[in-house]
């Protein structure tokens, strides 16, 4: 056994797949009685990453059987514009999921507008209440990123109770719900974060290691213990525009058991599941 044959890769295109699959039936059968599948993507900038984000969710909508519906607005809407944009499309019958991109204009904060969205076309668990649900052991949409997370994780046999999970990341987004979720799933969790002290001592007792930091590469071989899953959510662009993750793959290669790819690990799930989510909510509203 070579040294980078002893790490599995964790590929998320086979569960990706099978949830595009899964979606793509239930709307076919929502379609056959109806119900048009449909996601509103609101965005109000002219970032690139941001318009390749909504095109590649357009395109994979449109293979589910989705239609997915962009609400541009302008870069320099006022929270008032953009909260009632979003208000607007929480009372459209016809929309059962929405999504605000990111970044908004100057002096629009996210959590603001995300208050906006009802709880039962919140897809990508953007609206606190999400979270907060989540935490009381609610049903709701956990954000799409961390159901990824542990979608993989679940995908390839990786129990979770009673072993060590460390996430680094404190974000609302990822790495808050991806903490609530393991734990949860009884996991003993520690969350890290830029005033951790000694990371690497943290992060090497983790048996799962969830890098949510938005760092290229800062994870190398001293934060990975022998045999942890590693699941790298990071995606930063490189100097060349290619989006890297948090974990220095090719050093903790031969030392992790497993490692997300980036690109090709938690992307692609990802998106998926916020397809299969918007789905669901189509599922829910029409039943
Ligand atoms: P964020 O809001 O910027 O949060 C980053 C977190 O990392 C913060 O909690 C921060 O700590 C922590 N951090 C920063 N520097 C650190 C350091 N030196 N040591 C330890 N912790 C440190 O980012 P985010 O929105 O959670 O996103 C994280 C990454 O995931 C980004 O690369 C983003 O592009 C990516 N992402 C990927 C997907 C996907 O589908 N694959 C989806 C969403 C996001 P403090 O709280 O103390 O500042």
């Amino acid at each position: 056994v070579t040294q980078s044959e002893a790490t599995q890769l964790l590929e998320g295109k086979k569960s990706a797949a099978a949830i595009r699959e899964e979606a793509a039936d239930t709307a076919r059968r929502l379609r056959a009685s109806g119900t048009i599948p449909t996601l509103a993507l609101v965005l109000a900038t002219a970032d690139e990453s941001a318009a390749w984000y909504t095109r590649a969710i357009v395109r994979a909508g449109e293979k589910v059987g989705l239609d997915v519906r962009v609400e541009r607005l302008a870069d320099d809407a006022s929270p008032g514009t953009v909260r009632s944009a979003v208000a607007r499309l929480s009372a459209d019958d016809t929309v059962h999921g929405i999504i605000v991109q990111t970044p908004l204009p100057p002096g629009v904060d996210f959590v603001e507008i995300a208050q906006a969205i009802v709880p039962e076309k919140d897809v990508d668990g953007a609206n606190p209440v999400s979270l907060g649900r989540l935490t009381a052991g609610l049903p709701a949409f956990a954000p799409a990123t961390a159901a990824a997370v542990l979608r993989l994780l679940d995908d390839h046999g990786v129990e979770l109770a009673g072993r060590r999970a460390v996430v680094v990341g404190r974000s609302l987004v990822v790495g808050k719900p991806v903490a609530m979720l393991l734990l949860a799933r009884d996991a003993t969790v520690t969350i890290c974060h830029s005033r951790t002290r000694d990371l690497a001592a943290r992060t090497s007792e983790a048996d799962v290691l969830v890098a949510a930091i938005g760092r290229l590469r800062m994870l190398g071989a001293e934060h990975v213990g022998p045999g942890a899953v590693v699941m790298d959510v990071g995606t930063t662009p490189d100097e060349n525009g290619d989006l890297l993750g948090d974990v220095d793959a090719d050093a903790v290669m031969g030392r992790a058991g497993a490692v997300t790819p980036v690109p090709g690990g938690v992307g692609p799930v990802t998106t998926a599941l916020l397809l299969h989510n918007t789905v669901t909510a189509a599922e829910r509203a029409s039943g």
